[in-house]
C-alpha cells in the first residue's frame, strides 16, 4: 500500500518545544506555499494510494474550504484513499468545519490536546482551552466523523503523577476512538533546551518520565485502548492505518517542505528550507531533497526498528522471507543483550519489547541501526 503524507508548516505560534518543520502564519506565504504543494502534486502521474494525512505544522491554519481543495488535487494524483486524516488545533476549529471536512472525504481527526490542565496547557505554549477541547470533540462527532484521536503529553515541566492522571481520565470521557502519548523531547535549538540548560531541575529524568509511561499504559489499557504501538492506543477498528504502513516498512510518498518518502528502497527528504522549496516547485524543477538507497544491514535494520515500535515486534518468519536476513543469527549478539537486560522478548515467532523496553526504545532500536 502506498501513503500520503502532506506537509503543512504554518502555525498562529510557535510552541517552545517544538522541533518541527514549521513557521509562523503569514497569509501571502501560506497561498505561495499552497500553489507550491498543487504544481508539486500534479508533476507526476496518478498513482492509487490507501492513506492519505494532512499532517503539520497546523493544517487548521488553513481554512476548512481550501483543505477541500487540497484534498481534491490530491485525489487526482492520488485517487482512492480508504482513510484521510488531518492533524487539528482545538482553538483553531471553525464552526462548520467538521462538515466540510467530512464532505471532503476527511474520516480521521486528530486533536492536539497535550493536556486538560491549564497550567501546563500554558507551559507548553498552547492557546486552548479545556472548554474548546469538549466542544471540539462534541462537533467531531456531530458530523459523524468516524475516527477521533487525541495528542496527549507527558513529562511536562510541573506535570506530577495525579494531573497526568487527571488528564488521561479526561481524555477517556470523551470516548476517542484513539489516543496517542508521548513524552516530551527536548530538542537542541529549541527555547525548552535553554530552558532545561538553566533549569534542569524543571524536567523530568528518565525514572520519573518512565513512572508517568507506566500509568498511561495502565490506565488506557483498563479503559479499553489496545497499546499498538510505543506511543499508541487505539480501540478496536482504529488502529491509524497510515502510521501502520511506516512501522511496516511501507512505501509513502511525502509532499511538502522537509517532506520525507520512502520508494522503491530509497528514502528521500526534501528540503527544510521553505524558500528553496516553494520556489522550485513553482518554477517546475526539481525539489532539492537529499536521497539514500537502503541496502542490506542498513536496510534490514531500519525495518527492524520500525517493527520493534509496534507491540508484535518483529516476526522472524515474515523477516526471514521478506528480507533474507535470520534476526536470532544475524542479530544475535543485540538480542542476547537486550533480553538479558530485560528490554527485549521472545514470544513464539516473534521478538519484542518488554514494557519497560518501549520506554528505552531509542536505546535498542539504536543498537540494531548501528549493528555491523
Ligand atoms: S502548533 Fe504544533 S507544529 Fe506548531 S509550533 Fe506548536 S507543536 Fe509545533
Amino acid at each position: 500500500m502506498l501513503g500520503v503524507y502532506v506537509h503543512l508548516p504554518f502555525c498562529p505560534y510557535l510552541c517552545p518545544y517544538c522541533d518541527f518543520a514549521k513557521w509562523p502564519l503569514r497569509e501571502s506565504m501560506a497561498r505561495r506555499y499552497l500553489d507550491a504543494l498543487f504544481a508539486e502534486i500534479e508533476r507526476d502521474r496518478s498513482v492509487p494510494a490507501a492513506t492519505v494525512y494532512l499532517g503539520g505544522g497546523t493544517p487548521n491554519a488553513y481554512d476548512a474550504a481550501t483543505i477541500a481543495e487540497l484534498l481534491a488535487h490530491l485525489d487526482r494524483r492520488f485517487p482512492g484513499a480508504g482513510e484521510i486524516s488531518i492533524e487539528l488545533n482545538p482553538e483553531l476549529v471553525r464552526d462548520g468545519d467538521f462538515a466540510t471536512y467530512r464532505a471532503a472525504g476527511i474520516t480521521r481527526v486528530s486533536i492536539g490536546v497535550q493536556s486538560f490542565e491549564p497550567t501546563e496547557i500554558r507551559t507548553l505554549g498552547r492557546k486552548h482551552t479545556v472548554a474548546q477541547i469538549g466542544s471540539v470533540v462534541a462537533q467531531a462527532r456531530a458530523a459523524g466523523l468516524s475516527s477521533l484521536s487525541l495528542d496527549l503529553m507527558f513529562a511536562v515541566p510541573g506535570q506530577t503523577p495525579a494531573s497526568w492522571h487527571r488528564t488521561l481520565r479526561a481524555a477517556i470521557a470523551l470516548e476517542p476512538d484513539h489516543i496517542s502519548a508521548y513524552g516530551l523531547t527536548v530538542e537542541e535549538g529549541t527555547p525548552y533546551f535553554a530552558w532545561r540548560a538553566r533549569e534542569p531541575q524543571a524536567f523530568f529524568d528518565d525514572e520519573r518520565e518512565g513512572e508517568l509511561y507506566a500509568i498511561a499504559i495502565e490506565q488506557l489499557q483498563s479503559a479499553g485502548y489496545e497499546q499498538y504501538e510505543i506511543s499508541n492506543f487505539a480501540r478496536p477498528g482504529h488502529r491509524c492505518a497510515h502510521n501502520v504502513n511506516y512501522w511496516e516498512n511501507g512505501e509513502y510518498v511525502g509532499l511538502g517542505v522537509g517532506a520525507a518518502s520512502f520508494r522503491g528502497g530509497v528514502r528521500s527528504v526534501h528540503t527544510r528550507s521553505l524558500e528553496r522549496y516553494v520556489s522550485a516547485s513553482l518554477d517546475g524543477g526539481p525539489i532539492p531533497s537529499e536521497a539514500e538507497r537502503l541496502e542490506g544491514r542498513q536496510r534490514a535494520g531500519e525495518a527492524i526498528m520500525l517493527a520493534l515500535r509496534t507491540t508484535q515486534g518483529v516476526s522472524l518468519r515474515a523477516f526471514k522471507e521478506r528480507y533474507g536476513i535470520d534476526v536470532m543469527t544475524d542479530y544475535a549478539p543485540i538480542v542476547a543483550r537486550f533480553a538479558d537486560t530485560g528490554l527485549l522478548e521472545r514470544i513464539g515467532d516473534s521478538v519484542r519489547l518488554t514494557r519497560r523496553g518501549r520506554f528505552l526504545a531509542n536505546d535498542v532500536c539504536g543498537a540494531f541501526i548501528t549493528f555491523e
